[in-house]
C-alpha cells in the first residue's frame, strides 16, 4: 500500500514475473542480510554531488524513470559479489556494478538496462588494503574515493607520495579508472597508472591479473603485466567483469610545484597555440594533463546562472553571443577579457622549475597579446586556485560551480580525441561551435592535453527538468558524434545513452572490433547478466531485439 515513503512500484527487469523477482530478491537478502538488499520503491531523489542517489542518474538526460534500478545491493566482500553473480545467473536478472556512482556526465549511477539490480560496491567495500611507502603503490577496494586516499596519505604522514585526482574528488579511484577517467598531474592517465586487478567474472569465478596470478608474489602493484596475454584492458570500459580490488601507483612528491596561467586574446590563437603546446608536451616541458579552456567556461565557473550575464537579465533563449561573452569577461573575470586560458603546473625544485617555465614563457609569448597571470592579483576563490589544487593532487569540488549555469543544472559530455595539432583543434572547435549554435546551446570547450593526444571535453549544461532542453542537448550530442566520426574523430568515453552510437562509429573492418567484443562477452557471460549494453556490447540474449539506442 503506498505511503509517503513507498510511492513507486519498483521496476522489474524484463523477462521475469514480478512475484518471482520479489522472491528472488528475498533469497538474495537471506544471503547478504536483508538490510543489504534495497528495493527501489521510494521516490527518486536527485540530492547533490556529495549525497548522490545510487538508483538513477541525478543529471538525467532522459526521463528519470527510463534508466532506473529495480533494487540496489551492497556486498561486503569478493565472496558476496560472487554470490550475487551466481544469483543473477540463476534468475537471469541483469546486474550493474558501480563503485560509487558519481559518473556524472556519463550516466551517473544509472544502469544501462532499466530494472537492473545495481551492485553498489562502494558502500561496504571501501578499504584501503595497502599503502606501500617504499614502492609508492596502494591496493584499493571500489569504495575508496580520491578524498579518502588523499586523507589516508596525510593521516599516515606519507608526504613523500601524491595521489592524482580528477576535477571532482568524490568519485571512486577504481570506478574512475575502469572508465578510463583522467586527472591532472603527470599521473593523470589513471588506467596507465594502475597495476593489477581482482575481478569477479560473470559466471562467478575470481581472477587476479598481472603478477596477482602468481601465489606469494610481491610485485602485483609494481609490474602490471605478469606473464601471457595482458588481460586488464578488457575490464576497462566493458561489461566483462566486476573489479573488486585494484592496485594504483602513487606519484613521488616532486619537491616543489608552481602553477601558471596564460591568457590569449583571440579565438584564432587556438591553432598556433596548440602547435606550440605539442612539442612542449611531448618533450615533457609541459608536464601535466593541462587544460586550455574557453572564456565561456571561465564565466560559468564563477558559479552564477547564465541569466546574470544578459544585459537587463534578458535571456533570449539562444546561445550567448560572442559580444555578451566578452562583455561579461571584461566585467566579471579577475583576469579580464580573453578567449583562451591555459592552466599548467611545473614540478620540481625551484631551479628546475625556473628552466622549464622560461622555455614555456618564451614559446607562449609568440602568440601576440599572450599574458601571464600573476596569481597575487586573483581573488582567493578564483578558479585558478582550484586548478592549482587539482594539479597538485589535492581533491576538490570547485569544478561543480559551472553546473549552476542553468536552473536544475545537469551536464553531459562530448569528448573526442585528436592529435595535438592546430588543424584538428580548429576542426573540432568549429564542429562543436556550429552544432551548439544550431541548438541554441552555450559552448564550453576545454582541450585537455595528454602526451601525444588531446581530449576535447565539451560539457553541455542543460535544465534537466525541461524536456525540450534535454532533447536539444541530446540532439546536439548525437549530431556532434556523427559529424566527428565522419572526420575521423572518436570519443574517449561516453554517456550510457550514447554508447551504442559511439561504439557504432568504431566500425573499421565491418565492425570487426564489436564482433570480437561480442565473442568475448558471449564466452564470459553466456547468460548475459552483467551490465548488458554497457559500451555498446550486448550479450547474445539481447542482440537485435531493439535494446540499442
Ligand atoms: P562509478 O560511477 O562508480 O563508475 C563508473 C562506471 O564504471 C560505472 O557506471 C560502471 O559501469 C563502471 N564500474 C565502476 N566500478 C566498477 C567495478 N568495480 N567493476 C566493473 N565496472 C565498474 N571525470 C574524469 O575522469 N576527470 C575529470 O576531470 C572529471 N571532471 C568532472 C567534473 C564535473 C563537474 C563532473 C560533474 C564530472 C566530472 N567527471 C570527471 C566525471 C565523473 O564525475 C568522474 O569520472 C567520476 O570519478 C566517476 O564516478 P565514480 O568514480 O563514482 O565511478
Amino acid at each position: 500500500k503506498p505511503t509517503k515513503e513507498r510511492q513507486r512500484l519498483p521496476v522489474v527487469p524484463l523477462g521475469i514475473e514480478r512475484d518471482e523477482f520479489m522472491k528472488a530478491l528475498k533469497e538474495l537478502g537471506e544471503q547478504l542480510g536483508e538490510e543489504h538488499v534495497e528495493i527501489n520503491d521510494k521516490p527518486l531523489v536527485d540530492g547533490w554531488y556529495m549525497e548522490h542517489p545510487n538508483t538513477h542518474d541525478m543529471m538525467t538526460i532522459l526521463d528519470e524513470e527510463e534508466l532506473v534500478a529495480s533494487a540496489v545491493v551492497y556486498p561486503s566482500s569478493t565472496e558476496e559479489v560472487q554470490a550475487i553473480v551466481l544469483w543473477a545467473n540463476k534468475y537471469r536478472v541483469p546486474i550493474f556494478p558501480i563503485s560509487m556512482g558519481r559518473n556524472l556526465g556519463y550516466g551517473g549511477a544509472a544502469p544501462r538496462v532499466r530494472g537492473s539490480v545495481t551492485i553498489d560496491l562502494g558502500r561496504r567495500m571501501s578499504a584501503i588494503l595497502d599503502i606501500n611507502p617504499e614502492d609508492y603503490t596502494c591496493l584499493l577496494e571500489p569504495g575508496v574515493s580520491f578524498y579518502a586516499l588523499y586523507e589516508a596519505l596525510q593521516a599516515r604522514g606519507y608526504s613523500h607520495m601524491w595521489i592524482d585526482t580528477p576535477d571532482l574528488g568524490g568519485g571512486s579511484v577504481v570506478g574512475n579508472t575502469v572508465d578510463r577517467g583522467v586527472g591532472y598531474t603527470p599521473y593523470g592517465d589513471h588506467w596507465a597508472a594502475h597495476s593489477g586487478l581482482e575481478v569477479v567474472l560473470p559466471t562467478g569465478e575470481v581472477i587476479r591479473t598481472g603478477m596477482g596470478a602468481l601465489p606469494g608474489n610481491n610485485t602485483w602493484q609494481t609490474f602490471p603485466y605478469g606473464f601471457g596475454p595482458y588481460s586488464d584492458g578488457i575490464f576497462s570500459q566493458s561489461n566483462f567483469g566486476i573489479v573488486t580490488k585494484m592496485g594504483m601507483t602513487l606519484m613521488p612528491n616532486p619537491g616543489g610545484y608552481e602553477s601558471f596561467m596564460y591568457t590569449f586574446p583571440h579565438e584564432a590563437d587556438l591553432a598556433p597555440l596548440i602547435d606550440i603546446i605539442r612539442p612542449l608536451r611531448i618533450g615533457n616541458i609541459l608536464e601535466n594533463v593541462a587544460q586550455l579552456r574557453h572564456v565561456t567556461q571561465a564565466i560559468a565557473a564563477l558559479g552564477q546562472p547564465r541569466s546574470d550575464f544578459f544585459p537587463g537579465g534578458d535571456d533570449d533563449g539562444g546561445a550567448l553571443s560572442d559580444d555578451v561573452v566578452h562583455a561579461a569577461a571584461t566585467k566579471h573575470l579577475a583576469v579580464g577579457d580573453h578567449t583562451w586560458a591555459y592552466y599548467g603546473m611545473s614540478y620540481g625544485p625551484d631551479h628546475i622549475r625556473k628552466h622549464k617555465l622560461a622555455l614555456v614563457d618564451a614559446e607562449f609569448r609568440k602568440i601576440p597579446g599572450a599574458k601571464k597571470v600573476d596569481p597575487a592579483t586573483l581573488p582567493a576563490d578564483d578558479y585558478y586556485f582550484a586548478r592549482d589544487r587539482i594539479a597538485a593532487g589535492i581533491p576538490d569540488i570547485h569544478e561543480l560551480r559551472w553546473v549552476n549555469w542553468t536552473p536544475n543544472g545537469a551536464h553531459v559530455a562530448f569528448s573526442p580525441v585528436s592529435p595535438i595539432r592546430g588543424t584538428d583543434a580548429t576542426a573540432l572547435f568549429k564542429l562543436g561551435k556550429d552544432t551548439h549554435d544550431k541548438y541554441g546551446i552555450d559552448f564550453f570547450p576545454a582541450f585537455c592535453v595528454g602526451l601525444r593526444e588531446m581530449h576535447l571535453i565539451v560539457e553541455i549544461v542543460f535544465d534537466r527538468a525541461d524536456p525540450e532542453r534535454r532533447k536539444a542537448a541530446m540532439d546536439c550530442l548525437r549530431e556532434m558524434v556523427d559529424k566527428a566520426a565522419r572526420l575521423g574523430y572518436g570519443e574517449y568515453r561516453t554517456h550510457l545513452v550514447l554508447m551504442d552510437q559511439v561504439a557504432g562509429t568504431y566500425s573499421w573492418g565491418g565492425g570487426a572490433i564489436m564482433k570480437f567484443n561480442e565473442r568475448i562477452k558471449d564466452a564470459l557471460d553466456p547468460n548475459g547478466i552483467l551490465a548488458p549494453g554497457r559500451c555498446g556490447i550486448w550479450p547474445e540474449r539481447y542482440r537485435g531485439r531493439g535494446w540499442e539506442m
